[in-house]
C-alpha cells in the first residue's frame, strides 16, 4: 500500500488542463483534420475512406466535431463549421450535468475503446459533469457507435425512446455517421441521422479522445473558438 501511495505521489496529477490550457502535443504520426491542398474535389469527414482523387494533407488539428452532417463535407470553397453550443434552454438543463448512455450498434469496438479513454485520469471526463450511465432512463442522451446493423436497430430505437425528453443524440465515428465501410450493405444503416435526429457528429475511425472531448465541450458551450 505504502509503495502504491509513494508511486502516486511521485506521478503527481496526470489530468490534462484542457480546455483551460492547450491540449498536449500529439505525436507526429497523428492524422488530424485533413486539408484540401490542391484544387481537387471535396472530402467527407463522415466517411471512413476519402476520395482517392482528392489532394489532401493531414494537419494535427483534433477539432472536427460538427452540429450538422453537411458540415463534415469539406471543399476548397467551404470552411469547416465546428459544432455550435446548444440553445440557452438546453444549456440550462445539460450544461453542468450530462448523463449519457452508450449504444454499440455493430461497430468494431475501437470507437468504444477510445470513448472509454475519456474516463481515465488523463482526461477525467466527470470533471465536466459528463458521465456514462447504465440505464437509458437515467440518461440525458445517447452516444451511438457502429453502423447500426439491422439486428441492433430495434434495440437502439428502444433505448432512444426510453430516454426522457429533452434528449441528445451523438453519432461517434465514421460508421455511426455514414455507415462507414458497411454503407453499401443492406444489413447496415446509411447514417444514424437517417434513423433518429443527431445533435453532434464526431468523425474519425475511431475519433481521437481529444476530438470527442472537444466536440462534447463545444456542444456544452465550454469551447467556442
Ligand atoms: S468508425 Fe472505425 S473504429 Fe469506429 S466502429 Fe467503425 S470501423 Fe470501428
Amino acid at each position: 500500500m505504502l509503495k502504491i501511495l509513494k508511486t502516486r505521489f511521485k506521478q503527481g496529477c496526470r489530468t490534462i488542463l484542457f480546455p483551460k490550457a492547450k491540449a498536449p502535443d500529439l505525436p507526429q504520426r497523428y492524422r488530424g483534420r485533413p486539408i484540401i491542398a490542391g484544387q481537387n474535389g471535396s472530402i467527407d469527414l463522415g466517411k471512413i475512406f476519402f476520395n482517392p482523387d482528392s489532394d489532401i494533407v493531414y494537419s494535427n488539428d483534433y477539432s472536427m466535431a460538427t452540429s450538422k452532417r453537411e458540415d463534415l463535407v469539406l471543399s476548397q470553397e467551404r470552411e469547416m463549421a465546428l459544432a455550435r453550443a446548444l440553445n440557452e434552454r438546453m444549456l440550462k438543463i445539460f450544461g453542468r450535468s450530462l448523463k449519457l448512455r452508450q449504444v454499440s450498434a455493430g461497430g468494431c469496438n475501437a470507437c468504444e475503446l477510445d470513448l472509454n479513454v475519456l474516463n481515465t485520469p488523463v482526461f477525467d471526463l466527470s470533471r465536466f459533469g459528463i458521465q456514462f450511465v447504465a440505464s437509458p432512463r437515467h440518461a440525458d442522451g445517447i452516444v451511438v457507435t457502429g453502423p447500426v446493423s439491422r439486428n441492433m436497430r430495434e434495440a437502439l430505437l428502444k433505448t432512444y425512446e426510453a430516454i426522457p425528453e429533452p434528449k441528445l443524440v451523438i453519432a461517434l465515428g465514421g460508421c455511426a455517421i455514414s455507415g462507414g465501410i458497411f454503407s453499401d450493405s443492406p444489413q447496415a444503416s446509411h447514417g444514424l441521422d437517417t434513423i433518429i435526429p443527431v445533435d453532434l457528429f464526431i468523425p474519425g475511425c475511431p475519433p481521437h479522445p481529444l476530438t470527442t472531448l472537444d466536440g462534447l465541450l463545444r456542444l456544452l458551450g465550454r469551447i467556442s473558438s
